[in-house]
């Protein structure tokens, strides 16, 4: 398949164990977000919530059950359709040792500086621009950034892939309360047409979604709106 998607999500009762385990992590969870809806996945640390990611994005297959977008299974793919169609803030953003700019391009390849200049506003990074700009050298032998820098240099990528689908992994961990809240109403107003996967451990941004899931030791226990749970 290699056109972008549209943005339908079927988890069909999927399984996952990983390689020389033998209890599963995932065990048949079967989730459905029709194009634009939004679901929010909670549950306690190590229940399997970023490993469900793992298999969206393809990083794994599942051994039992299937997912498919847009009613097209994950393996039937072109890898750049998936790619353009997916985008992810993922729980631990990688920043690599380069400019400024090279490490938004990787999320936008024909970004302009202007664009770029913009985002990182949005996201309250305009500091990493004094002095040299985009070319600010980041990670060794330059500007060394603090976690909650990392994490909005996640966000503003997740602002400039303009997919359809975005997933987010604790996109706000480790930053202050009202930093959180606008980062979310941030990326909720990105993706206002966009289908949400939003795993998280707070209750920020949740009467926003449409579906609020929690997942206990690798299954969906329970599942309803904001004013359900
Ligand atoms: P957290 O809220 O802390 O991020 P999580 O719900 O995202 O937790 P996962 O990262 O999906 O949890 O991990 C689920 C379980 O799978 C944990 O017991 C973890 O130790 C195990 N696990 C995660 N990654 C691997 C891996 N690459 N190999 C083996 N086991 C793993
Ligand atoms: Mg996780």
């Amino acid at each position: 398949h290699s056109v972008r998607a549209r943005g339908d999500i079927l988890i069909d009762h999927v399984s996952y164990t990983y390689y020389g385990s033998d209890q599963p992590v995932l065990r048949d969870v079967s989730l459905t977000l029709k194009q634009g809806e939004k679901l929010a996945l909670l549950g306690r640390t190590g229940c399997g919530k970023s490993t469900l990611l793992q298999l969206l994005t393809r990083n794994w297959d599942p051994q039992q059950g299937s997912i498919s977008i847009d009613g097209v299974a994950l393996p039937s793919w072109q890898e750049k359709a998936l790619r353009e169609s997916i985008t992810v803030v993922s729980q631990r953003v990688d920043v690599f040792n380069g400019p400024l700019r090279e490490n938004l391009l990787l999320a936008k390849p024909d970004g302009t500086d202007e664009e770029f200049e913009a985002v990182l506003k949005q996201v309250g990074l305009s500091t990493l621009l004094d002095g040299q700009g985009l070319d600010t050298w980041l990670g060794d032998g330059g500007r060394q950034i603090s976690g909650g820098e990392r994490r909005r240099i996640g966000i503003a990528r997740a602002l400039l892939h303009d997919a359809p689908i975005l997933l987010m992994d604790e996109p706000t961990e480790g930053l202050d309360r009202r930093t959180e809240q606008q980062i979310i109403n941030l990326l909720l107003e990105h993706a206002k047409d966009k289908t949400v996967l939003f795993i998280t451990h707070r209750l920020v941004g949740l009467e926003q979604m449409n579906q609020i899931c929690l997942m206990d030791e690798g299954a969906i226990i329970e599942r309803g709106k904001h004013d359900e749970l």
